[in-house]
């Protein structure tokens, strides 16, 4: 008998039919004799909507009301898939974040988990109940709903994991595991068997949502044993077959069985470049610039500073897309005139594509083959930043699809 966590996304949660699969899937656990707790999402397209009431009444939501909203679709979900777990006869019992209470701190829409109170979640499995936990949410510290941020169910769900001690942390999505790349955007993606965790934290980190970067953080700091897998199978496939299925998070190196030098590309979409042009060329400019922008909450992601001509220079970076027009309403309004800059150019539509895998430790030639790549396709690169697992390149957002097919072909990523 072990204790496991369930996590199951939007899609998997969509329908009643759907939902019910998922009931007979917990069941069929049960049944077998393992403890589990069921970390469930909202139903797909819930949170959106919720967003979209918010924004209907006021543009820029107020940041506790907000979570006041959204919150409510988890609380749906866990209600529903209790009462799917006891008309198949199971006991079953749902609590939201604040019941159990799963604390957090106080930045609203986006918080951190700080810490599970196990005692609820025990004393119920331990009557032999399932217990189900709404994922994305909690309470903070003084007392108001909080939610971890889109895609946070993950995260709930792992750090579930931890607080128990789960013997494994199972992310039911809608795709069968990870994979090279998004199989949406390159059909031939293969599915890894496995994926070290530093390689998933990358890959979630530049882009690939299938998993949200805190849990994979998490998965980490707690050795949590965590796999992806698929919640569209037959709900009745036997449990050992399932349990071998998906892709799994390791946290050895020697178990980076395929030896391959990159092991997935990333993408992300929703990026955008600054430039601030004609900046005197002095200590403190850039933490000047950056630290108005990371006051405002903003994060700054690659950063170039150019050769300065004649005691001028400019300075590039990249922010969330969803931040952009604050982060040039910003610099345009107060930052230009404070360092002395000559303008502020912004481009909106640019995307971030990268190629990630330990094994670039090891080998040389990584970065020539990328560009290389890109040229080959005559993808300009507007931005490049490294790291020792990863390379990434900022371009134009019209190339991004045909980027990360040349490079997942380049790199030999495709089905066998
Ligand atoms: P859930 O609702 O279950 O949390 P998400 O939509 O958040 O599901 O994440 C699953 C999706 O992640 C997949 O449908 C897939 O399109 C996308 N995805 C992006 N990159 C990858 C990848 N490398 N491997 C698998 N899926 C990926
Ligand atoms: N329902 C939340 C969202 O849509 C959390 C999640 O799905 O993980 O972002
Ligand atoms: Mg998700």
């Amino acid at each position: 008998m072990a204790l496991v966590v369930h996590k199951y996304g939007g899609t998997s949660m969509g329908s009643i039919d759907r939902i019910k699969n998922v009931a007979r899937r917990v069941a069929k656990w049960h049944n077998a004799g393992h403890q589990v707790v069921v970390v469930p999402s909202a139903m797909s397209g819930e949170t959106n909507r919720l967003i979209g009431l918010a924004r209907e009444i006021m543009p820029e939501p107020d940041q506790r009301e907000l979570d006041m909203v959204t919150s409510t679709g988890e609380q749906v979900s866990v209600g529903l898939l209790s009462m799917a777990l006891m008309q198949l006869g199971k006991r079953a019992v749902s609590f939201t974040g604040w019941q159990v209470p799963v604390k957090t701190d106080t930045s609203h829409t986006k918080a951190r988990i700080q810490s599970i109170d196990e005692e609820k979640i025990t004393e119920n499995l331990d009557q032999g109940k399932v217990v189900i936990i709404a994922g994305f949410q909690g309470i903070s510290e003084d007392g108001n709903i909080t939610t971890l941020g889109r895609g946070g169910s993950d995260t709930s769900a792992v750090a579930v994991a931890a607080a128990l001690k789960a013997s494994e942390c199972l992310i039911y999505t809608d795709v069968d595991g990870v994979y090279t790349t998004d199989p949406r955007v390159v059909t031939d993606a293969r599915r890894l068997k496995k994926i070290t965790f530093e390689e998933m934290l990358e890959m979630a980190s530049l882009g690939s949502k299938v998993l949200q970067t805190r849990s994979v953080e998490l998965a980490g700091n707690y050795h949590v044993p965590t796999r992806v897998l698929s919640s569209m199978t037959d709900p009745d496939i036997p449990i050992e077959e399932e349990a071998k299925s998906g892709t799994l998070i390791t946290f050895e190196e020697d178990s980076h069985m395929e030896q391959t030098v990159i092991s997935g590309i990333a993408f992300s979409r929703d990026e955008a470049k600054i430039t601030v042009v004609g900046v005197p060329d002095r200590p403190g400019i850039a933490s000047q610039i950056l630290g108005a922008i990371a006051a405002a909450n903003i994060e700054v992601d690659m950063i170039i500073q150019n050769q300065s001509i004649n005691g001028k220079t400019d300075f590039t970076f990249t922010v969330p897309r969803p931040d952009y027009n604050r982060a040039m309403d910003l610099l345009n309004n107060r930052i230009k005139a404070e360092i002395g800059a000559t303008d502020i150019i912004g481009d909106a539509k640019v995307s971030k594509v990268s190629a990630i895998g330990i094994g670039m430790r090891s080998h040389v030639g990584v970065a020539s083959k990328m560009f290389g790549t890109l040229s080959e396709e005559g993808i300009n690169i507007l931005m490049i930043s490294t790291s020792e697992i990863k390379i990434s390149v900022i371009i134009d957002e019209k190339y991004m699809e045909l980027a990360v097919r040349a490079l997942h072909k380049a790199f030999g990523l495709e089905q066998m």
